[in-house]
């Protein structure tokens, strides 16, 4: 199942493409000071491997931009490691670098010779004509895209006076009037975003900006704050849009590891099949009256032990043996507890038991198996009849010793009742 997407414009950012069809990136922004160019390449490169695509630095003075000089990808660099004369590649971004412009349109400039690979400018912030064309001017000779980066808390005073506060009206102007400078030096390899805390206001105003212009747009709630509700905002701003067909691009900007928001914008376009899964979908059991094991506590233990395994498998995690299987046939694989014990199964079907403390070893085992090998493999290293039948006693034991109604209700309706009528 799928959804029609908009059709906008598509540019690049180094070697990766923005719009147009292109799959939605994953963006986020270091916390280092960027002089520091080991501290920022090794968040970079924690960013990379938690599914960023795309990873934005601060150039807000002169040493910031001499660091982005070194931290940008360009051609490998050899030089002479050690003392048998070896030569080692110098490390760079293993992903296209943007440069977040502040107040000073130097800084823009500087960011480019530094060789980035996109800017962001905030109309708000950098607001004479003469600036934004000077950038504008020489962003074009290098090819290099900028992203018109509206923020409802930096909005031009101006407009904020005109529109009567901030309003979805009043940050669509101000992008449209930065493509209008962009478009009297010819500049078109632009990129949008209209971003505000308030979620509402921020999915309106992508809302009116995607009916007026075809320019790829990067979607994020701005200062979403700490985890949870930081991703909760995010994500209802994030997803509500995505699932319209508008965004091209995606931020999460959380008050947290901005490793978070790499795993939580690849997380979000996973479950929305816009990215192909690359990692585990754990789903588990709210858990109820029937619960034989911790299902937290197992989920969360599962979580971990496939972190950092790269396998695209839906796995489950069911509280009980009577409805776990049935409730999670379409998983790849899944394990549902009862009895003291764990019960394997690989597309609904029943393939191993395992004493209660081994449930999680036993997932990671089966979920590499069938990574390699597939699931047909899986299910035919075995004879299921044996866990099919194990899974039958202990399910039975269940229903007997808890029946249809594990959480009691029909005598706690009794007991309601006497309750009330007070006999
Ligand atoms: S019935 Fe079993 S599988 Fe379903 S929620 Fe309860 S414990 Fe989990």
């Amino acid at each position: 199942m799928s959804f029609e997407r908009r059709q906008t414009k598509q540019i690049h950012v180094g070697k990766v493409a923005v719009g147009g069809g292109a799959p939605i990136s994953i963006q986020s922004m270091t916390t280092t000071k960027t002089s520091d160019v080991e501290g920022t390449l090794q968040q970079i490169y924690a960013l990379a491997a938690a599914g960023c695509d795309i990873v934005r630095c601060t150039c807000n003075e002169i040493e910031a931009a001499e660091g982005l000089a070194q931290i940008v990808p360009r051609s490998p660099v050899p030089i002479i490691a050690d003392i048998h004369h070896q030569s080692q590649i110098v490390p760079r971004s293993p992903v296209p670098i943007i440069a977040d412009i502040h107040h000073q349109y130097r800084m823009a400039l500087a960011a480019l010779e530094a060789g980035v690979h996109g800017l962001r400018l905030n109309p708000g912030n950098i607001r004479k004509p003469e600036h934004i064309k000077a950038v504008a001017m020489e962003a074009r000779d290098r090819n290099v895209p900028i992203r018109i980066g509206v923020n409802g808390g930096s909005l031009d005073p101006a407009l904020y006076e005109k529109h009567g506060g901030l309003t979805a009206e009043a940050m669509v102007e101000s992008a449209l009037q930065e493509i209008a400078y962009f478009q009297e030096v010819d500049f078109d390899l632009i990129k949008i975003s209209v971003k505000a805390s308030n979620v509402p206001l921020m999915v309106e105003a992508y809302r009116q900006l995607s009916a007026v212009t075809n320019y790829p747009l990067h979607l994020g709630v701005t200062e979403a704050g700490p985890l949870p509700n930081g991703l909760i905002k995010a994500t209802a701003g994030i997803s509500t849009l995505l699932l319209e067909g508008i965004g091209d691009t995606i931020r999460y900007s959380l008050t947290a590891d901005p490793v978070e928001e790499a795993r939580a914008g690849r997380q979000l376009l996973e479950s929305l099949g816009l990215r192909e899964r690359k990692n585990v979908d754990l789903i588990a059991c709210p858990s109820c009256g029937r619960a034989e094991i911790d299902v937290i506590e197992v989920a969360n233990r599962a979580m971990r032990a496939f972190e950092d395994k790269k396998i695209p498998l839906q796995i489950a995690v069911m509280g009980c043996v009577v409805n776990g299987p049935g409730e999670a046939r379409e998983a790849d694989l899944g394990i549902a507890a009862g009895n003291k014990r764990g019960h394997l199964f690989v597309k609904g079907r029943n393939v191993a038991v395992v004493p209660e403390s081994e449930m999680v070893e036993a997932l990671v085992d089966w979920a590499t198996y069938i990574h390699e090998h597939g699931v047909e493999a899986a299910i035919a290293r075995v004879d299921t009849t044996i866990a099919e039948r194990e899974a039958a006693k202990d399910r039975n034991a269940l229903l007997e010793e808890k029946g249809d109604d594990a959480n009691h209700s029909t005598e706690k309706i009794v007991e309601i009742r006497k309750t009330i009528s007070g006999n």
